[in-house]
């Protein structure tokens, strides 16, 4: 089978952990170049300055993989609307839901692919919890994403900048699992944020939900930049037969009762890749933006506490 030649742009840790070591070894796709500011080729292949030269220089390249950082994802994602490719973007996808509205909208405009990859939600054992959620529903909820931005995000002042996320750049994948298996709608009802007295964005949050259902299910997150033990990330559901369902290790694990009942390797990566090449198929867009709209609620209500200040 002929492979599909796809660029990255943007060629910074989670191109390199992910997004090019799952290219190489995939059946559909192949890597025809990079775009990196610094200049960062992979395998010899060329490499541009900007997504421009790319596109004047490899016009038959018509895929392109985006894993810059969220804040200038709007211009980029159009830019490559414009210029004809069909377009995955890493998650989150952009920093306001307007921007997203718009890439949506355009392109549909321009009769394009657009896939918003959310690599937690390719996890069986979160398709499972799903299952077994809606089958017996949910009376309580617990989110625990704590791990270490020094770890996951070693000298990326971005993530510290307005429009960053802060902690809620990892909350969002907890977040994008949490929308994907609860069977009912929720909503925040409450966040307190604590942001380092130097910085923009949110170190720790708390997050209390409502849902509207009659059985007043309770609802909360946390999520923790700090914590240097190892990483937790972790949804706890009590289910309305009783059973304490849990996903751990960001969604790769799954327990009934502390019972281990699936439990599996990272291929989240290369899932989204596959979908990537069934949406092409299909000539079918998939933007799922109800983490990032649920995450904008969190900022919308969010009551401010200054914490320490945080040097890397
Ligand atoms: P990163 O290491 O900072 O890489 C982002 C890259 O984008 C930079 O290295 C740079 O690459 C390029 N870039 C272009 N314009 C930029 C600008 N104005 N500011 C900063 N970088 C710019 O960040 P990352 O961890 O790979 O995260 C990128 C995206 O992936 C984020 O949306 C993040 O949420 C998501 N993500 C990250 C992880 C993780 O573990 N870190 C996991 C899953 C998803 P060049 O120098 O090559 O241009």
């Amino acid at each position: 089978m002929v492979k599909r030649r796809i660029a990255v742009i943007g060629v910074g840790k989670i191109a390199q952990d992910q997004h090019l070591p799952v290219i190489d070894n995939s059946e559909d796709f192949e890597l025809a170049a990079t775009v990196s500011t610094r200049g960062l080729a992979h395998n010899g292949l060329p490499v541009f300055k900007t997504p421009a030269e790319l596109y004047a220089a490899l016009p038959d390249v018509s895929l392109v993989s985006i894993c810059t950082p969220p804040g200038i994802r709007h211009q980029y994602v159009r830019e490559a609307l414009d210029a004809g490719k069909d377009v995955m973007m890493e998650k989150p996808p952009t920093t306001t839901i307007s921007e997203l509205d718009d890439l949506i909208a355009h392109a549909k405009r321009l009769d394009r692919v657009l896939y918003q990859t959310w690599h937690s939600q390719y996890n069986p054992a979160v398709d499972r919890a799903r299952a077994l959620l809606a089958e017996q529903g949910v009376t309580a909820a617990r989110i625990d994403w704590r791990e270490s931005v020094r770890k996951w995000h070693p000298g990326q002042d971005w993530v510290w900048e307005p429009g960053g996320f802060g902690v809620c750049d990892p909350g969002i994948n907890a977040f994008s699992i949490f929308t994907k298996v609860m069977p009912y709608p929720v909503f925040v009802e409450a966040s307190k944020l604590t942001f380092p007295a130097n910085r923009q964005t949110p170190i720790d949050v708390d997050i209390t939900f409502k849902s509207g259902q009659a059985h007043k299910p309770i609802l909360s997150a946390g999520f923790n930049w700090l914590e240097e033990n190892g990483e937790i990330w972790t949804i706890r559901f009590e289910t309305g037969t009783g059973d304490v369902i849990k996903l751990e290790a960001g969604g790769r694990t799954l327990r009934v009762n502390d019972a281990v009942v699936l439990q599996h390797g990272d291929s989240e990566y290369a899932a989204m890749y596959d979908h990537f090449a069934d949406l092409l198929d299909s000539h079918t867009t998939d933007v799922d933006a109800a983490p990032l709209r649920l995450m904008a609620d969190v900022f919308l209500m969010g009551a401010r506490v200054n914490g320490p200040d945080f040097e890397w």
